[in-house]
């Protein structure tokens, strides 16, 4: 029996839809920051599975509540109340400040179920005139692939043959508060943004922005959503990006590490006088808040809830800034750092952002390119500093072209 990583790789390259591509590593089993391929070969993980595995692979504790809970009870649906659903939420809203929570399962869920609490409080609260609600979004934006949110996208590969889109959105310049001051009217019901662009490239808004965004959408009767899935849950050094201009949101939208890299476990966390405009009914999910995803999404909130982590990437974020400024002018153009996230823009004459992430996997360390030429790391929160200066120092090899 063939097991080789070029075999398994052809051979799933084959027989699936060409919407990735992938670096040719076959992974068998991962622990921590390390990821290990079929051959046996190491690789460390500089991706974290975009920010779904801010607390590592195979983390003790997140898989012993999650064997627990497999053994026990998996799912009941929300017909029926299951033992792990008050605790999980309770934690998850008291991490937010928030009175309410609305589990889901992917990121692009929770933005829709986002989008319709905004719609339906517009219409309900605001007194919008029906069918008239308008959300503001951020060029550079990214949201998820359900047809509305491509819709509302302005990268042409998320976009272009998907149509037709659906109405209701508008979009302004990413960090212009100008332009959303501008953008909003009386049908206005939210802004929906990332704190912190993760697809387009670690984009941070200007200094102030999210501040005055909070304060403009205060004063105009503007829900305020913050995309949190892959800024949030301790990537930038605090649990939420928001936290850095000591912003709260009307509405967190949250992912990814929520689930602990186990479970897809997404959620909109928000207080009584927006998400109570749901009634039974209204909006709904099989999966959504099942027994697994709560236990590890429970054992999660309890680990972000000792500050622990978000201390850690903190720490290791000065590192990581350290390292990468060291680099502008060295084969990098440009380096964008929050907490333990940074975007790297490549010289092109150095080479593409894919063909760096090449150059780095066969020095055993896996990143992803994004928007061509810029490199995206996102280690996993609980890598050790030496783990990560090694990882650094192959990438200033590449792009330094030693
Ligand atoms: N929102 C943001 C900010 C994201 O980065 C992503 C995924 O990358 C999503 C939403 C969509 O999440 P999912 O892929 O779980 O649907």
């Amino acid at each position: 029996e063939s097991r080789s990583s070029s075999e398994l790789f052809q051979r799933s390259e084959a027989r699936t839809a060409r919407n990735y591509k992938p670096l040719p590593v076959v992974v068998e089993h991962a622990e921590g920051a390390w990821m290990t391929d079929v051959e046996g070969t190491r690789f460390l993980d500089l991706l974290a599975g975009y920010s779904a595995l801010n607390f590592g692979h195979s983390h003790p504790e997140l898989l012993r509540v999650a064997h627990e809970q497999l053994d026990r009870l998996t799912l009941t649906s929300r017909a029926f109340v299951h033992d792990q659903f008050a605790d999980f939420c309770a934690e998850l809203g008291d991490l937010c400040g928030k009175e309410l929570v609305l589990p889901m399962n992917t990121g692009a869920e929770a933005v829709e179920t986002a989008i319709k609490v905004m719609r339906k409080w517009g219409y309900e609260v605001k007194g919008v005139t029906p069918g008239q609600a308008k959300i503001i979004v951020a060029s550079g934006n990214f949201h998820g692939r359900t047809t509305t949110i491509v819709g509302f996208s302005d990268d042409p590969d998320a976009r272009d043959g998907f149509g037709p889109y659906a109405p209701g959105f508008e979009m302004v310049p990413y960090g212009d508060i100008a332009a959303v001051e501008a953008a909003i009217d009386e049908n206005t019901v939210g802004v929906l943004m990332e704190p912190i662009q993760g697809e387009g490239g670690v984009v941070l808004p200007p200094d102030g922005f999210l501040r005055d965004l909070r304060e403009l959408c205060t004063r105009t009767d503007v829900l305020m959503a913050m995309d949190e899935i892959q800024a949030g849950l301790g990537r930038t050094g605090k649990t939420f990006a928001s936290d850095h201009e000591d912003v709260v949101p009307d509405l967190y939208v949250l992912g990814k590490a929520l689930g602990g890299g186990i479970v897809p476990v997404s959620a909109v966390v928000a207080d009584r006088d927006v998400l109570g405009v749901l009634r039974p009914g209204q909006h709904g999910s099989t999966f959504g808040g099942n027994p697994l995803a709560c236990a590890v999404g429970l054992a999660v909130v309890r680990m972000l809830a000792t500050g622990e982590h978000q201390a850690r990437a903190a720490e290791l974020g000065t590192i990581l800034r350290e390292r990468l400024e060291a680099l502008v002018g060295h084969g990098v153009l440009a380096v964008r750092v929050r907490g333990l996230w940074a975007g790297i823009d490549i010289d092109p004459a150095v080479g593409t952002g894919r063909e760096v992430c090449e150059a780095l996997m066969a020095r055993g360390v896996l990143a992803k390119d994004t928007h061509g030429s810029t490199i995206r790391l996102a280690p996993p929160l609980v890598i050790s500093a030496e783990d990560l200066a090694w990882g650094l120092d192959q990438l200033a090899e590449v792009v330094r072209g030693a």
